[in-house]
């Protein structure tokens, strides 16, 4: 196989000189990996120049519709990869998770962007936040792309996952990226670069990859670039102190090795189904990838009493676990992704050993189904027991990147909590028990040292997606020896890759900048009522003010009578004048339906439907006598695709209502909004 880096627009490299790797399973040669030749300076450029500008020009939601393409189309040729990732030493179930989680983060983060992102080149964050007493200095939050490129440095473990997961959020910021699989496995990285490549769907320079080792490439770093880096805490933090990085203050997001844990509640006893979570968890944390996840469980927390019951289920369950070639009848675990990894894991288990008891696993002698153990890259599923988690040390230190986990004891939950944040930071840690407010002591005891806690019982296990999974929505990073970083998280990750600006000005100022009407700007009053505008002729900041109503008794007590709420303010007098306001008050509710019908228009027209209202604030009391009138200004357009069973096209349009009364004090705010017909083009 050649395996070539894709550089300023071609495929380069794969010379002879290359580090060579191999087929996990059966140790023949796949290739040889080379980056000799490439210069790393002429590749940033070329991303800046060419992907960046491109990628800037698109809005947010053009970038995520052409993640989503591209995550369609990698999905059709999904079983090329499953066909290459075989030689990872990667069960088809492993694969899965690699190719097809990957591909669903793509999506996922498509449809992030097109949800919570606004339709321009630029975000918006926040709300607008008054600076002055009379609302004529505002200020707000953009966010815009990074001029810069963002390099990748990705782990071994995840070829495809690893690379899709980071370069989704970046691309969708209009950030250019430039990916470095680990070489060991990059052959599979380099295949999925390829049909990403070929399929035209990204612009040139938006995607590079570099096959072997990156030069001289942080020397050119720059101030608008940043780095993402997953693998060893011992190379990620030697990167991270590279003159170049701390000299330009260049964002450096680090997820390195982490000795995650689970915990096994104290009344989570043998025969309650959250034991039988609890093995079922551990024992596939073990074993899945051949434990080499980062989020795999590598310390496992259980009371005295049950160590016995849990080795006992553990090794049962993990007998019934063949490993061997993914390809052969009746294999549950592959092997490591090479012969390298197994020996860093068999000194990793030497070293635990020291201090901890082998009692599943751990000898060299070891049943391989269809392949030869000498000449692929197979480790033995291995559990040791720590009698004294306090005093040994290695079993809180020691990461074994292979189907390791180490069993250790507490007799107290203060002592299962100190053992948590023993690891000293984690990508992750479960807890499994019925007991809530067990849960909610040990989650508050261990928060600060994890990135994500999940707590498993039989109420959610069923839909649970399990302890080793990191999911778009959510962050994935720990503190500490985890790295200190951050990715996923919704569109956190997105926004990880966009300088963040403080805007301040006038509110005209803010509405031109940031394409949203800002509260206390110049209202545009047409005489055509909006109502009858579609949503291509609407503008922001067209508005309506409306006449004036003025609240009567009858109003309220018609609206008390409708709705039946009676509540002392608005009915009875003595209380009312008691309460709060000093008099009888209409109905919050009152004031939004008059408004309504101040602002409606009724006839039938291309707005189509009222569905939902936001931010909603009553600001000041309205009583009887008092007139109101209500302003509503275009505030957001948000274009939305037509799906095949709808017959209209429509955007939805995002009103600014203010209420006020005679004195033009504002008595209520909120947002409105409508879904609108456009032109179906
Ligand atoms: P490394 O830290 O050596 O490698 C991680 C990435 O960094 C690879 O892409 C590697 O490329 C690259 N790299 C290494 N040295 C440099 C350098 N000088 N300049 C630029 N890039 C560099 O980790 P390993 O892959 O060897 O794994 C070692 C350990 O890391 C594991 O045993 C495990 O403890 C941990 N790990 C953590 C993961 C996580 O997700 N948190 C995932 C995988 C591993 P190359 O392969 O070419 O050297």
């Amino acid at each position: 196989m050649k395996i070539e880096s894709y550089a300023c627009g071609a495929w380069v490299g794969g010379s002879d000189d290359g580090v060579e790797v191999r087929n996990a399973i059966n140790g023949e040669t796949i290739g040889r990996v080379s980056s000799t030749g490439l210069d790393f300076a002429d590749m940033l450029q070329h991303g800046r120049n060419l992907g960046g500008s491109a990628l800037r020009k698109m809005t947010i939601h053009d970038r995520a519709n052409m993640m989503k393409a591209l995550a369609k189309h990698l999905l059709d040729k999904k079983e090329l990869f499953y066909a290459i990732s075989a030689k990872t030493g990667a069960t088809r179930a492993d694969s899965w998770v690699d190719i097809e989680g990957g591909i669903g983060t793509v999506f996922a983060y498509s449809g992030i962007a097109r949800r919570e992102l606004p339709n321009e080149t630029f975000a918006i964050e926040g709300k607008t936040e008054q600076l002055s007493a009379k609302g004529s200095f505002v200020g707000r939050h953009i966010l815009t792309a990074k001029h810069g490129v963002s390099l990748h440095i990705n782990a071994f473990n995840f070829p495809c996952w690893g690379m899709l997961e980071k370069i989704a959020p970046s691309l969708i910021a209009g950030v250019p990226v430039i990916v470095k699989p680990a070489t060991v496995s990059c052959y599979l990285t380099e295949a999925m670069a390829r049909e990403i490549i070929a399929s035209g769907i990204l612009p040139e320079g938006a995607l590079q990859l570099i096959c072997g080792r990156t030069g001289d490439i942080f020397d050119h770093l720059n101030e608008q670039d940043s780095v993402t880096f997953t693998g060893s805490a011992s190379t990620g933090q030697m990167l991270k102190s590279h003159p170049a990085i701390t000299s330009n203050s260049i964002p450096f997001n680090m997820e390195a090795d982490s000795l995650n844990c689970s915990i096994l509640g104290a009344h989570a006893t043998p025969g309650t189904p959250e034991f039988d979570l609890f093995i079922k968890g551990v024992a596939q944390e073990v074993t899945v990838k051949a434990g080499q996840k980062c989020t795999a469980i590598r310390r496992t927390i259980v009371p005295q009493e049950n160590v016995d019951a849990v080795i006992d289920a553990l090794s049962k369950r993990l007998d019934r676990t063949p490993v061997g070639d993914p390809s052969a009848e009746g294999v549950r675990m592959g092997s490591l992704v090479g012969t390298d990894q197994v020996k860093d894991v068999w000194s990793a288990v030497h070293k635990l050993s020291e201090e901890n008891e082998v009692i599943y696993g751990g000898q060299p002698e070891f049943d391989v189904v269809g392949a030869d153990r000498n000449k692929g890259a197979f480790f033995p599923a291995t559990l040791l027991y720590c009698e004294k988690p306090f005093a040994a040390q290695s079993a809180h230190a020691v990461e074994a990147f292979g189907p390791v986990t180490t069993i250790l004891p507490y007799k107290r939950e203060d002592e299962a909590i100190e053992l948590a944040r023993m690891g000293r930071g984690s990508l992750v840690g479960s807890l499994v028990t019925a007991d809530n407010e067990e849960a909610a002591r040990i989650v508050l005891g261990t928060a600060a040292w994890h990135g994500r806690i999940l707590v498993l019982n039989s109420d959610c296990a069923k839909e649970s997606t399990g302890h080793g999974s990191p999911l778009a929505p959510l962050v994935h990073g720990g503190p500490g020896r985890a790295g200190g970083g951050e990715e996923l998280g919704g569109a956190r990750a997105i926004k990880h890759y966009m300088q963040r600006t403080a805007i301040q000005g006038s509110p005209d100022t803010l509405t031109a900048i940031t394409r949203q009407f800002t509260t206390g700007s110049t209202p545009k009053i047409d005489p055509l009522h909006p109502f009858k505008k579609t949503f291509d002729e609407l503008q922001i900041g067209d508005s309506l003010i409306s006449h004036r109503r003025t609240v009567t008794e009858a109003d309220i007590v018609n609206f008390g009578c409708i709705s039946g709420d009676h509540f002392y303010v608005h009915f009875d007098e003595i209380g009312a004048k008691n309460s709060l306001f000093g008099k009888r008050v209409a109905h919050g509710y009152f004031l939004l339906s008059a408004a309504a019908g101040l602002f409606v228009d009724p006839a039938e027209g291309p707005l189509l439907a009222n569905y939902g209202l936001e931010n909603l604030r009553f600001v000041e009391p309205v009583g009887i006598g008092d007139t109101i009138r209500v302003r509503l200004s275009v505030k957001e357009k948000i274009f939305k695709a037509k799906r095949p069973d709808e017959d209209r096209a429509t955007g939805v349009v995002v009103w600014d209502a203010e209420i006020t009364n005679q004195d033009d004090v504002t008595v209520a705010v909120y947002d409105i909004m409508t879904l609108v017909e456009r032109a179906d083009t």
